[in-house]
């Protein structure tokens, strides 16, 4: 288990140190404080991780599928042993409640069973074709895959990058995010020692610009997964097209609950709160948008204020409802928005104080902008902290038009008690997930995950990812006359 002060890369097997023994630090968002020092990773390194995988790569894409999914399983089963550990390491490194980092550890544990027990079953398919023939195909993995995550969710994201594409036979460099690092590191460990052999999973940290660059531009790296902001993904994109790989882009959100009067708002607004202060509202899919009936306005409004009031603000350790942003950037960028909206003249809403011990930390409280335009700022742009956007409507069609009117398209959720409008409205949402009367299930391991629009292309989660993680060969045979 890991405990040391300095944390190096997991290179082919090996705690690696960096070549230019260059590190940085990596900070307690709680307290501002630094955790731990880490490898700063550079093209030097990143050349030695894709090496390994490629290595590995020649014998991993031969393995039986049955010894892939027994390895896969058998991680599923020590991330849960070390459910503690793991849970109390993101969420120190990260900031978020105790209990939210351990449900990270759980839906980590399920995308390695997820994906174990499908490593074994999924192949092509055989196409009828007129004359004596047969006709086959064959799924293929990539080879060495790039996984860079952002530092929201480094487990859960961290786990579906390496879990999917190892199942299917391909190798993993992953780039962990800079500002949360650990658990990616313990997963790379974890793959050891139930053994993974070396050079399936690597783990390189560094800054994105350096580390991170240089992964992309690796002209043996055959697949790019980029989950991350979209300024950095069409960055990501354009440098793997040069080198005509294919990349899978998981980019922000910025989704709405949409509410109609015959919603059952006992259950509705609890829903549409979490969606928002969950991970502090630092959640891709977060339900940063709130489109309401304009007759229940008042009424959802005075209960998500209500709510807000009740939620406990600490460091992520103390098991609180709602812990620090990641940065004291992240937290300046939030407030901007605030300040933003205070001057055009919106109604910025919080309920409560912040208590004064948290003045040290990145904390921010859960907020409500009321009736904000669809083209103001709250709106259209992710802020990536508890803040959600509330506007109004009297029709099925302006609830749509307001619903689809941002360039993002990640999640949607739709609250009433008539059926044929939730499915109409389902069909019409430009939107990756659609969800009715409820907001996320679980962790989504099952489900198709990603985006229309700016909110990226490409899924992960579910079966549907592998489709993206392998190639189709088409085998033709003539069997003779
Ligand atoms: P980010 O700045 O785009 O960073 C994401 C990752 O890319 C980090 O590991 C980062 O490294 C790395 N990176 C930065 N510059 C790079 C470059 N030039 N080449 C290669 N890699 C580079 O995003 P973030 O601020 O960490 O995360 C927040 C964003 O992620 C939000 O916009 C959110 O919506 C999005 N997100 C999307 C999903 C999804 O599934 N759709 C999930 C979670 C988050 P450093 O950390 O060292 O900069
Ligand atoms: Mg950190």
């Amino acid at each position: 288990m890991l405990s040391q002060q300095r944390y190096r890369h997991f290179i082919d097997g090996e705690w690696a140190a960096p070549d230019t023994d260059s590190w940085f630090p990596t900070y307690d968002p709680a307290r501002g404080v630094v955790l731990a020092e880490l490898a700063r990773g550079a093209a030097v390194d990143v050349d030695r991780a894709v090496l390994a995988a490629e290595r590995a790569f020649t014998i991993w894409q031969y393995t039986d599928g049955i010894e892939r999914a027994r390895l896969l399983l058998k991680m599923a089963h020590k991330i849960l042993d070390e459910k503690e550990h793991l849970a109390r390491l993101e969420s120190l490194d990260t900031g978020k409640p105790l209990s939210q980092a351990r449900t990270d550890v759980d839906v980590a544990s399920r995308y390695f069973e997820f994906y174990g027990g499908i490593a074994d079953k999924f192949g092509g398919e055989t196409i009828p074709l007129p004359g004596p023939y047969l006709d086959y195909t064959l799924r293929e993995p990539l080879g060495v895959c790039a996984v860079i995550i952002p530092w929201n969710y480094p487990l859960q994201i961290g786990a579906r990058g390496i879990a999917a594409p190892v199942a299917v036979g391909n190798t993993v460099v992953l780039k962990p995010a800079e500002e949360a690092s650990l658990t990616t590191l313990e997963l790379a460990r974890i793959a050891d020692e139930v053994g993974f052999p070396p050079g399936v999973v690597n783990v390189v940290t560094g800054l994105g610009e350096e580390a991170g660059a240089a992964l992309v531009r690796h002209h043996r790296v055959s697949h790019v997964t980029f989950t991350g902001s979209v300024e950095v993904g069409r960055h990501v994109a354009a440098e793997a097209g040069q080198h005509v790989i294919p990349v899978t882009m998981e980019l922000g959100g910025k989704s709405p609950n949409i509410v109609f009067a015959s919603a059952d708002l006992q259950r509705a607004i609890p829903v549409v709160v979490r969606s928002i202060v969950q991970n502090a509202g630092q959640t891709c899919s977060a339900g940063s948008r709130l489109i309401v009936e304009e007759r229940i306005h008042d009424e959802v409004v005075a209960g998500v204020l209500e709510r807000f009031k009740a939620l406990r603000l600490g460091p992520g350790v103390e098991d609180p409802d709602v812990g620090p942003l990641i940065s004291d950037r992240q937290k300046a960028r939030v407030l901007g928005f605030l300040e933003t909206a205070d001057k055009s003249g919106q109604a910025v809403l919080q309920a409560g104080e912040l208590p004064s011990d948290l003045a040290q930390g990145n904390f921010v409280l859960p907020t409500l902008v009321d009736r904000a335009p669809l083209d103001s700022q709250v709106v259209q742009e992710e802020i990536f902290g508890p803040v959600v956007a509330v506007s109004t409507f009297r029709t099925e069609e302006e609830a749509l038009t307001l619903a689809n009117g941002t360039q993002y398209g990640l999640v949607s959720a739709i609250w009433t008690r008539d059926v044929g409008q939730a499915h109409r409205i389902a069909r019409q949402l430009k939107s990756g997930q659609v969800f009715i009367n409820t907001y996320g299930a679980g962790g989504g391991v099952e489900m198709p995950f990603g985006g229309y629009g700016l909110s990226g292309y490409g899924r992960e989660k579910g079966v549907e990812a592998l489709r993206h993680y392998t190639q189709v060969k088409n085998v033709c045979v003539h069997t003779g006359v």
